[in-house]
């Protein structure tokens, strides 16, 4: 099958390692003159590196292993543990921190380099009944049997397919870095989560010295965009090493985006088209599920895709069917938990290390395909 799959960044990437794995012949078209390698860190939780295992991608020779998660209020009270080593153990793939750089260069590096093209903006999709065309804004077009639309939060194939449904601004933003440290977290194995009543930070060490840092504040349109300065001010007496990093670190460190969401529509394309990523679900970063739900979508697609022919339709949307509740169901975790404006009552709570680690077990359970392993819906089993 020719596959057309629009946008180089994660999803794109993954899909096209799955695909190409398949037999199927694949074509990527990115809008920039190269890949897209900006950013901080990605957390690859278990579900995502299941997923990547699957797609025949290891990224833990480049990223950090991460063997615990911890929580704590900004007078510096610890509100839990959650042990990633047990939850490694209990789902069987672990949770690494990789910068997105890497995790971006480790995909593209296995794919043939014919398979990606820069510089191509789709501007248009015409289904038809036997193929399917993308234009680009050069004037030139690709025909395949299939559209993948990986073209993130502002897709153009969305657009294009469905109609317009901007992502919403949720209210939130993140200011994030990241940057090489001498502070212990950033050569450890453990994720820190500081939790105030409205503004919150995390430290993530991400291999080979670096540390990803993030600090999420309400954040509407016309709001000044902070700099290191106005951090320093805001987040002042926060728990070690909050102040520390932010004396290390400078405005060109600094990026900087407001937090938006989908509604996850029920179908997701057309007859010879599809979506994946943040392209059908972009969500907030709370639970740093976004890079792992395109993941996901991007293994159980290659799993639906596997020997189709004339049963196109209905194995694009038992895959949509299959992938919406468990996406969904993250989103709108992610969106709670960002808008959450810690109570007193909750800054008092403390969770025993045992629930916290089962909690992240179901947590990750309940929004993954991949951990379940593949049963295709009964209308393909038949096909
Ligand atoms: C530059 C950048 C930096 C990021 N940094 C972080 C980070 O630090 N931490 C984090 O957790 N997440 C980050 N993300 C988001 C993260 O990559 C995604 O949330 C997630 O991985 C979903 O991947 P995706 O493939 O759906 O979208 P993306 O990874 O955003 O990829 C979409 C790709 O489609 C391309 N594209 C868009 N429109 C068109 C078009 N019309 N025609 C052709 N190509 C098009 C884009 O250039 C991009 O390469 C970043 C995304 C980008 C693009």
């Amino acid at each position: 099958m020719r596959v057309l799959v629009i946008g180089a960044g994660v999803g794109g990437l993954a899909i096209a390692n799955g695909l190409l794995g398949q037999g199927h012949e694949v074509q990527v078209f990115e809008h920039a003159d190269t890949l897209r390698t900006s950013g901080a860190g990605i957390t690859v939780w278990s579900n995502g590196t299941a997923a990547l295992r699957e797609l025949g991608i290891d990224i833990e020779p480049s990223g950090r292993k991460l063997h615990s998660l911890r929580s704590l209020t900004d007078s510096g009270r610890l509100l839990w543990e959650a042990d990633l080593g047990e939850v490694t153990e209990r789902l069987g793939s672990p949770t690494v921190q990789i910068a997105r750089r890497e995790l971006i260069a480790e995909m593209a590096a296995a794919l043939p380099p014919e398979v990606l093209h820069f510089g191509r903006r789709c501007v248009g999709v015409v289904e038809r009944p036997d193929s399917v065309a993308v234009e680009f804004d050069d004037g030139s077009e690709a025909v395949g049997d299939l559209l993948i639309g990986a073209d993130g939060q502002r897709s153009v194939v969305r657009r294009e397919l469905l109609g317009g449904d901007p992502a919403k601004p949720t209210g939130w933003a993140s200011w994030q870095g990241l940057t090489r440290s001498d502070l212990p977290v950033a050569h450890g194995h453990q994720t820190l989560n500081i939790a105030g009543r409205n503004a919150h930070c995390g430290l993530i060490p991400t291999g080979d010295g670096l540390l990803h840092w993030w600090f999420d504040m309400p954040w509407k349109e016309g709001d000044p965009v902070l700099s290191v300065a106005d951090l320093r001010a805001v987040f002042a007496g926060w728990p070690d090493p909050v102040e520390q990093l932010l004396a290390s670190v400078t405005d060109d460190d600094l990026g900087f985006f407001p937090h938006i969401r989908h509604k996850v529509p029920h179908v997701w394309g057309g007859p010879r088209s599809t979506l994946l990523g943040d392209a059908v679900h972009a969500m907030p970063p709370a639970v740093a599920q976004a890079a792992n739900q395109t993941l996901e979508d991007a293994w159980l697609l290659t799993q639906y895709l596997s020997g189709a022919g004339d049963d196109l339709a209905p194995r694009l949307r038992a895959y949509e069917q299959e992938r919406r509740p468990r996406a969904l169901k993250v989103s709108r975790t992610a969106a709670l938990t960002s808008a959450q404006r810690s109570t007193p009552l909750q800054r008092l709570a403390k969770f025993p290390g045992w629930l916290a680690t089962r909690s992240q077990v179901a947590s990750l359970r309940s929004g993954s395909n991949v951990l379940r392993g593949f049963a295709p819906r009964p209308a393909i089993q038949a096909a």
